[in-house]
């Protein structure tokens, strides 16, 4: 075949995948047309793709946050202060939310053993929140005493997908009793997602993720030096489909490779709204209050406690093996008519309802790893945004 042709074909495929119909028969489904010459499917047709409208100056925030990571994995366990029973639910590092509601089942089985009739939730973030959520769903009255509502914590500056092994643990460190225990986390979680699925708002919803390449897709390496982070995804294979090689030609991306898995994305602004709603429509009280001294909590009124204090464990616990492991988004004006994710050159991107998350990705784990500065970096921003810029001044027009 002639480059020409082949421009041709591309053009006329890239055309159908985009939707452009005009001059070959709009009666024709596009995906009944393309799928035999671009060995797919029909139903495997990637549908029309919108562009990203990636300039630098269309960057509305740029928010940062620490991932409470530890090595050993959360911290799930009751510890006694006197007639206190304090459950600790932290330290999950990139996984919070992905993980929080098998994390909430596990803390909550232990705050239950004596049958408490009220329980003190400490922190309002996304496992505060999911714990107290699943006290109240057995019976118990809850109060959450926090220095902030979910949407000034860390957990609302997430990127927002089903990440449940993203920095969650050192595979050394933590061991094979630990892999067991995130297995059954990410079960728990993925199931209680499936509630939150088709509501007003999409709190919750799957979306079709798609890796551009210009060579060949490899195994993912990490950088030498990097710390053995635990990838425990092999675990829930049968939860998501397999991810699959998409011919470019059946996309409007210009590049070489492009590769598509579906996955869960939480649209934390709409989800959020739903879980403080469903906390107070349940009875849930909030009492703003900012602990200094662990000591504080047996003065509570309730005698059963969950501590879910996220990275500020490590300040107000001590607990220094909590690390911080920073994050940056850059945020987009939201496009609802863009209805992917994307990775590209080390760059990532979600389409949320409140907005495009832009990420620099590049060294892998390790990135941020022991990093506390919690302050925006406007040229990591502009940098990531401009990948994408070059990126779609190369997609074709519709
Ligand atoms: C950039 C970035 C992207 C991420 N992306 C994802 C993702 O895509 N998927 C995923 O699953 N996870 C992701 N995570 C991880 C996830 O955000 C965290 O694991 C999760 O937010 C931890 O939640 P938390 O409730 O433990 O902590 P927090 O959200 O920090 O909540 C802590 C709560 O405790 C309260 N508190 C703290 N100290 C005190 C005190 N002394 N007195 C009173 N109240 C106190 C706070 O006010 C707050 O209410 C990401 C993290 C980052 C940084």
């Amino acid at each position: 075949m002639t480059s020409k042709n082949l421009d041709r074909r591309r053009l006329l495929t890239t055309s159908l995948a985009f939707g452009g119909l005009a001059g070959l028969g709009a009666c024709a489904a596009p995906g009944a047309r393309t799928a035999p010459a671009l060995g797919l499917s029909a139903q495997d047709v990637p549908p029309r793709l919108m562009p990203i409208r990636a300039h630098a100056d269309r960057l509305f925030d740029i928010t940062v946050c620490l991932r409470p990571f530890r090595a050993k994995g959360p911290r799930i366990e009751t510890e006694m202060m006197g007639d206190t029973r304090v459950v600790h639910n932290y330290g999950h590092g990139g996984s919070g939310w992905s993980l929080s509601w098998g994390s909430a089942a596990m803390a909550v089985g232990q705050a239950m053993i004596n049958r408490p009739k009220s329980i003190a939730v400490i922190g309002c973030g996304a496992i505060g929140l999911t714990s107290a959520i699943t006290a109240q769903r057995q019976g118990a009255a809850v109060t959450i005493y926090a220095r902030d509502q979910l949407p000034q914590t860390r957990s609302a500056r997430a990127t927002g997908g089903w990440t449940p092994d993203s920095r969650i643990a050192l595979a050394d460190v933590a061991g094979p009793a630990f892999a067991e225990t995130w297995e059954q986390m990410a079960r728990t979680s993925f199931k209680i997602y499936r509630q939150y699925l088709g509501l007003p708002g999409n709190p919750v919803q799957w979306t079709d993720r798609y890796s551009l390449s210009d060579t060949p897709f490899r195994e993912a390496s990490e950088p030498p030096g990097s710390l053995d982070f635990a990838h425990y995804n092999d675990r829930i294979r049968d939860l998501t489909p397999r991810a699959q090689d998409i011919p470019p030609a059946a996309t409007p991306f210009p590049v070489k490779y492009v590769r598509r898995s579906e996955t869960m994305q939480f649209n934390i602004a709409n989800y959020s709204h739903t879980l403080m709603t469903d906390f107070f429509l349940a009875g849930g009280k909030f009492v703003r209050q900012e602990f200094r001294d662990p000591r504080e909590l047996t003065q509570l009124a309730e005698k059963t406690v969950i501590n879910c204090p996220g990275y500020a464990a490590r300040e107000w616990w001590n607990d220094n093996s909590i690390v911080p492991v920073r994050g940056q988004i850059a945020w987009l004006i939201p496009q609802p008519e863009v209805r992917y994710a994307l990775s590209y050159r080390d760059v990532s991107t979600w389409s949320r309802t409140d907005g495009i998350v832009v990420q620099a990705v590049d060294g892998g784990d390790m990135k941020g790893y022991d990093n506390g500065r919690e302050v925006a970096d406007r040229a990591e921003a502009d940098k990531a945004v401009g990948v994408l810029e070059e990126l779609y001044s190369r997609f074709p027009r519709a």
